[in-house]
C-alpha cells in the first residue's frame, strides 16, 4: 500500500495549523520546560457530580444498548423544553437531532445538504472545523473577514456583498471561538433582515457557548429574533461546554423535520446513536437545577479581567473584552516584523506564538488557524495562578522584542 490510496477528499482539507504550536508544546514539556497551556477549547471544570451520577445509574440499570439512530425520546423532551425555556423557540421532538458532539451535528448536516460548488458563507475569524467540514462537502468556503473595531462581527452592508445565487448556509457563531464576541438581539435582527431577503440561503446558528456569558449581555439566537427565519435555520447546541462535558460528547439541534430526518439518515450508515450512557448524562445536565453555571461564569469572568488586564500591559499587544465564550483574541500586528534576541524576525502570527512558546514558555494558538493574521487565541479555561503566571510572561516577553 503507498499514500497514492489517499482519497482527494482528504488532501484537500488542510492540516491543521495548530498542530506545529501543540507538537512543539508537547516537546518543551518532554524536555522538562514549564509550559503553560492556554490553547485548551474546553472548561477546567470536572463534569458535575450529578451529572456522573446519573451515567452511572445509566449503566447500572443496563442502558447499554444501541438507541434510536438520532438519540433517545426522553433526550429529545428534555431539548424541546430547553429551546422553549431559554429560547421561547418551540420544536416537536422529531423536530430534533442528537449526534455525537455539536460537531457531529455540524458535519451531518452540511453533507446532508451541500451539493458540489454550494456556498458556505464562514465569518472570519471562525471555528477551525467549519471551513474544512464544508470543502469534505464539496462546497465552497465563502469566507467573510471582520475586523476588531467591530468586535469581529459581520455588518450587515459587507454580508450582502458576499450573498450569491449559489449560497446555501451561512454559519453564524456567538459566543464566538475564537473571539468570544457575542451578537445582540439587535445585530441578530439586522442581520436577519438582510438573510429575509435571500431565500436560497439556509442558516446554522452555533449555539454551543450560548451558557458562558458575563454581565449583563442577553443571549439570542436567529431563529427566535426571526421568526421568519425558523424554518430554514439549524439551531445547534450541545453539552460540552456549559456542563463541562466535552468527552462525553452529545450535541444537539432543532431543525426542519426534513432536515433533522436527512441528518439522520447519514448518522445512520456512520456513528448510528450518540452513546446511550452519555445521552443520559446529557438528560441529567439539561433538566436539572443549572445553578453552578453562574459560579462557573464567575469564575470565567474574573478569569477574564486577569488575563486582559495583563495582556493590554504588554507592549505591542491589543485585546478586546469579549461577553462570552472562554477565549480572548488580541493583536499582535505591532510585533509582526519585530526581532527576537538571536536576531530572528518575527513573520506572522505561528511565529509569534512559536517566540512566546519558547520564549515564554506559553502555548497559544495562532489567528491564522481562525482565517486571521496578526492575531492569537488564548483560552482563559485554566486557573488564575496560571494566567497571572501566563500574563505576566508574556508582558516581559513582548518588552523583550526589538525593533
Ligand atoms: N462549535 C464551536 C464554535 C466549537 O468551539 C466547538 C468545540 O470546540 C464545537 C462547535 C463542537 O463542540 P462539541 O463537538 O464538543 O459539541
Amino acid at each position: 500500500m503507498t499514500n497514492k490510496i489517499i482519497s482527494s477528499r482528504v488532501n484537500n482539507i488542510k492540516p491543521s495549523p495548530t498542530m506545529a504550536v501543540t507538537a512543539k508544546a508537547k516537546e518543551l514539556k518532554d524536555a522538562g520546560k514549564n509550559v503553560i497551556g492556554l490553547g485548551a477549547g474546553e472548561p477546567d471544570f470536572d463534569t458535575p457530580n450529578h451529572v456522573k451520577k446519573a451515567a452511572i445509574n445509566a449503566i447500572n440499570n443496563g442502558k447499554t444498548k444501541y438507541t434510536a439512530v438520532d438519540g433517545i425520546i426522553e433526550l429529545k423532551e428534555a431539548i424541546v423544553n430547553k429551546f422553549k425555556k431559554d429560547n421561547s423557540l418551540y420544536y416537536e421532538t422529531n423536530e430534533i437531532s442528537i449526534g455525537t458532539g455539536g460537531k457531529q451535528i455540524l458535519y451531518n448536516a452540511l453533507q446532508a445538504t451541500i451539493n458540489k460548488g454550494d456556498e458556505v458563507i464562514i465569518i472570519a475569524p471562525y471555528w477551525v472545523s467549519y471551513t474544512d467540514m464544508v470543502i469534505l462537502a464539496e462546497g465552497v468556503p465563502v469566507i467573510v473577514k471582520t475586523d476588531k473595531f467591530h468586535d469581529f462581527k459581520i455588518k450587515p452592508s459587507i454580508l450582502r456583498k458576499y450573498i450569491t445565487d449559489n449560497t446555501k448556509w451561512i454559519i453564524l457563531n456567538s459566543p464566538s471561538n475564537p473571539t468570544g464576541s457575542c451578537y445582540s438581539r439587535e445585530e441578530i435582527k439586522e442581520i436577519g433582515k438582510v438573510l429575509e431577503e435571500f431565500p436560497q440561503i439556509n442558516i446554522i446558528s452555533d449555539d454551543i457557548y450560548e451558557k458562558i456569558t458575563y454581565e449583563d449581555f442577553k443571549f439570542s439566537t436567529i431563529a427566535e429574533v426571526c421568526p421568519k427565519l425558523k424554518n430554514r435555520t439549524l439551531t445547534v447546541n450541545g453539552v460540552s461546554k456549559a456542563y463541562a462535558m466535552t468527552g462525553w460528547r452529545i450535541g444537539y439541534a432543532g431543525g426542519p423535520e426534513f432536515l433533522i430526518k436527512a441528518m439522520a439518515k447519514i448518522q445512520s450508515q456512520s456513528t448510528s446513536n450518540p452513546s446511550s450512557i452519555s445521552q443520559y448524562a446529557a438528560l441529567e445536565a439539561i433538566k436539572s437545577n443549572q445553578h453552578f453555571i453562574i459560579d462557573n461564569n464567575k469564575t470565567f469572568l474574573k478569569r477574564r479581567d486577569i488575563i486582559i488586564n495583563l495582556l493590554n500591559q504588554s507592549p505591542g499587544l491589543k485585546c478586546n473584552t469579549p461577553d462570552g465564550a472562554f477565549y480572548v483574541f488580541p493583536s499582535c500586528e505591532e510585533l509582526i516584523g519585530k526581532k527576537n534576541k538571536y536576531g530572528e524576525v518575527i513573520q506572522d502570527s505561528t511565529g509569534f506564538c512559536e517566540y512566546l512558546l519558547e520564549d515564554a514558555g506559553v502555548a497559544t494558538v495562532p489567528g491564522i488557524a481562525f482565517g486571521m493574521e496578526n492575531f492569537f487565541r488564548i483560552s482563559y479555561a485554566t486557573s488564575e495562578e496560571n494566567l497571572i503566571e501566563a500574563g505576566e510572561r508574556i508582558k516581559k516577553s513582548c518588552k523583550n522584542l526589538l525593533d
